[in-house]
């Protein structure tokens, strides 16, 4: 965020704000630019801003995407994303990657990967928030989504890697998870967890083309009936398993004819808002565990009154209990 956002923040915060409901792109990646930073001056700014947006779009739908690398996600995203705009629709990626600290340099990674869908004027790829805690990247990555929305995008896609804590992560902010999966190795050669497998709302398995179509097929009977005994879900909707090939652009529009199914049953059953609620609500909650931890831990006293106590627990000269009571008293 260049500084004079930050001298005269009223005039610049309402044309940031205007040219984001405009749609405009640049001031879409200003917005996020200051909801992603951390300095004090940006946070009451970013405050402010949310509040302006935030409902402006409550048709739009969140799409989370996990698989393990190499399944083929980005490519999946390039092949998806190119057929919605092909419907009209807007498309905003978005990626949550635990792993992240990531540069710029891999921003152009991201943007080369997903080549065809990054030159579409109505397609809007940010690469992942960077951040030391995933907690943190989380909070960026729900406020960008609802700049997203803001601007007009219908379509919000979020990417995760499927190996670890980030598709929970994921889970809690998307109306729809989709799992993607590749047909042989097992499952834990994939290093899919069984419970990210009961998250998703759909699993496809992609790369179901050429030599591979046969394995595919088998998967798929497998899955569709790993899927029959899983709990059922307060969707009360049945997972479908289908079968992709993301480089050949089949089972593309399939997919989201599942995808719309799961929105018309959602919300004539009321779990699509009754899921944005819980997922707002668990957010705010979330928010309320982090500010208190570093509210507490910023403080210059307690960093230091931390420290001695340490020591005096190393050396068993107090118990966790006493420490912990002495700190808050
Ligand atoms: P990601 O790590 O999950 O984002 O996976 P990528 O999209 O980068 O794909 C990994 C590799 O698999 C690339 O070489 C892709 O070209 C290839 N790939 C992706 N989708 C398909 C597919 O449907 N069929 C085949 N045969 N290869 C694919």
């Amino acid at each position: 965020m260049d500084s004079t956002f930050r001298r005269t923040p009223d005039i610049h915060l309402q044309d940031l704000i205007d040219g984001l409901l405009n749609g405009n792109r640049v001031f879409l990646s200003k917005a996020i630019t200051l909801v992603e930073s951390k300095r004090s001056d940006d946070r009451k700014l970013s405050a402010e801003l949310i509040d302006r947006v935030i409902d402006s779009n409550e048709d739009s739908l969140r799409i989370g995407i996990t698989g393990v690398p190499g399944v083929g996600k980005s490519t999946f995203i390039e092949s998806f994303g190119k057929m919605l705009t092909s419907l009209g629709k807007k498309v905003a990626v978005l990626s949550v990657d635990p792993s992240s600290n990531r540069t710029k340099g891999s921003i152009l990674g991201d943007k080369t990967r997903m080549d065809e869908l990054s030159r579409d004027p109505n397609a809007f790829i940010r690469p992942s928030a960077s951040g030391s805690s995933l907690g943190g990247v989380a909070h960026s990555t729900r406020e960008t989504i609802l700049l997203c929305e803001a601007a007009g995008f219908d379509v919000i896609i979020i990417e995760t890697v499927g190996v670890g804590q980030s598709e929970t992560v994921v889970k809690d902010m998307v109306d729809y998870f989709l799992l993607l999966m590749l047909a042989g190795g097992g499952d834990e050669l994939q290093g899919i967890k069984r419970g990210i497998m009961e998250m998703a709302d759909h699993i496809l398995i992609n790369k179901a083309d050429k030599d591979n179509l046969k394995a595919a097929k088998q998967a798929k009977e497998d899955y569709k009936n790993a899927v029959h005994l899983f709990p059922p879900n307060e969707a009360e909707w049945v997972v479908p398993v289908g079968l992709c090939s993301a480089l050949e652009k089949t089972g593309i529009k399939e997919s989201w004819e599942e995808i719309e199914k799961y929105v018309s049953k959602t919300r004539s059953n009321g779990w699509f808002s009754e899921n944005r609620k819980r997922q707002a609500l668990k957010w705010f909650h979330e928010r309320i565990h982090a500010r208190l931890e570093d509210d507490f831990y910023s403080k210059p006293e307690i960093k230091e009154e931390i420290k001695k106590r340490e020591k005096l627990i190393s050396s068993q000269k107090i118990s966790v209990r006493k420490a912990v009571d002495e700190l808050f008293n």
